[in-house]
């Protein structure tokens, strides 16, 4: 019998604190009304007189060359029992969501009106100005937070992390034409809350909506903050060798979430069919943890430590706070979600447990959960 438990053991540690956690998640009404409102503007702007007639016009172009992306769209959706017209505006749909909102600005300035309408309008109806004020007073209260919890790790590095985190700005497009990275429209709307490192500022789009508490906005922003030293941005932006390496080696462990290398495999084969310049190359080998856009991309593994330093100082931070109520803490990462082959985050249910939880402090705060989880905790 002893031996059973001991093999079921590891099973047993898995039906984890996070499940009990999520038991009561459900992802946030507000967000899906937004959703569906997202949706149904972008749906008026498929079918509007200048974008239907536009993706109508490449539609014919396209069949008169008997083009093949036509006939494998067609393959892919289910037109069977369709009518002719809804077959039209599926057409309609794809054009404005795969190709108009994803290059900015076309080359037909009738279009780029209608592209800037539909994104602008979208933007003032879920940014407002209430919203804005909420989240900018959230932020201030982790950003404080944050710099509370660097000058108590008494680091010798303590003071630049501190000056570099007081300088983070939360970032609010106001229209398509003046936003930053604005190349693809669509980004705008799916953007929730990400750090650019560049100009130190956390960029906000209506995907930010979707969180579901205050106390996950505040650990969202702190994850954000640690954007900014984490072990990629470090090289870019700080000197000397990174404080928190012992951290990252805990991070990497079997004892913590066990934070994926890079694959570098692939470097050599990219730079030799030209996917990749020289330059790319050696900025990539000399930063063993940042992950490009061209390289790795999807299905080749991406390096999980910037993403799980981010937590792991996300839970820092929260675990100074106050007044907590740690029971609403990252509910997001209870929505199951799956990831892209060789993605650069754990999956939820270990960032959850193996950092979020594994903090002492917070999970002192949820006294409920059962599971000593303090024990896969990584110390400075
Ligand atoms: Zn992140």
């Amino acid at each position: 019998m002893k031996k059973f438990i001991l093999l079921l053991a590891p099973f047993l540690i898995n039906t984890s604190m996070a499940n009990s956690y999520c038991a009561k998640y459900e992802k946030p009404k507000s967000y899906v009304k937004v959703q569906k409102s997202v949706d149904e503007k972008l749906e008026q702007f498929a079918n509007n007189k200048t974008i239907a007639a536009s993706a109508d016009a490449v539609l014919s172009k396209l069949i008169t060359a008997k083009s093949p992306y036509v006939t494998s769209w067609y393959a892919k959706n289910d037109f069977k029992n369709k009518t002719e017209e809804q077959i039209a505006h599926a057409w309609r749909k794809d054009f404005a969501m795969n190709f108009l909102l994803m290059k900015y600005p076309q080359d037909d300035a009738k279009i780029d009106n209608e592209i800037e309408m539909v994104i602008d309008g979208l933007l003032k109806e879920n940014l407002t100005p209430t919203y804005q004020a909420k989240m900018e007073k959230l932020f201030l209260t982790s950003k404080k937070l944050a710099i509370d919890t660097v000058s108590k790790m008494k680091l010798k590095e303590s003071d630049v992390i501190i000056k570099r985190i007081e300088s983070i700005k939360l970032y609010w497009p106001k229209n398509l034409k003046s936003s930053r990275n604005n190349s693809m429209p669509l980004d705008l709307i799916e953007w929730g809350i990400a750090y650019d490192p560049v100009p130190n500022e956390i960029n906000i789009g209506v995907g930010s909506l979707a969180y579901p508490n205050n106390e996950t906005y505040m650990a969202v922003f702190a994850h954000e903050i640690g954007h900014a030293f984490d072990p990629c941005r470090w090289g870019a932006f700080f000197e000397g060798p990174w404080p928190f390496e012992k951290v990252g080696e805990c991070l990497r462990s079997d004892k913590s979430v066990g934070a994926k290398k890079r694959d570098d495999s692939k470097i050599e084969e990219f730079l030799k069919s030209g996917k990749l310049t020289p330059d790319l190359a050696t900025s990539l080998r000399e930063n063993p943890t940042c992950n490009k856009f061209a390289y790795p991309g999807k299905g080749i593994q991406a390096d999980q430590l910037p993403e799980s330093f981010a937590d792991w100082f996300s839970a820092e931070t929260i675990s100074h706070a106050k007044k907590m109520n740690a029971r609403k803490l990252r509910l997001d990462l209870c929505e199951v979600k799956t990831l892209n082959a060789g993605s650069s985050y754990p999956d939820n249910q270990s960032r959850q447990d193996k950092i979020y939880f594994a903090n002492p402090k917070i999970k002192g705060m949820i006294t409920t959960l059962s599971i000593e989880a303090a024990e896969n905790y990584c110390s400075l």
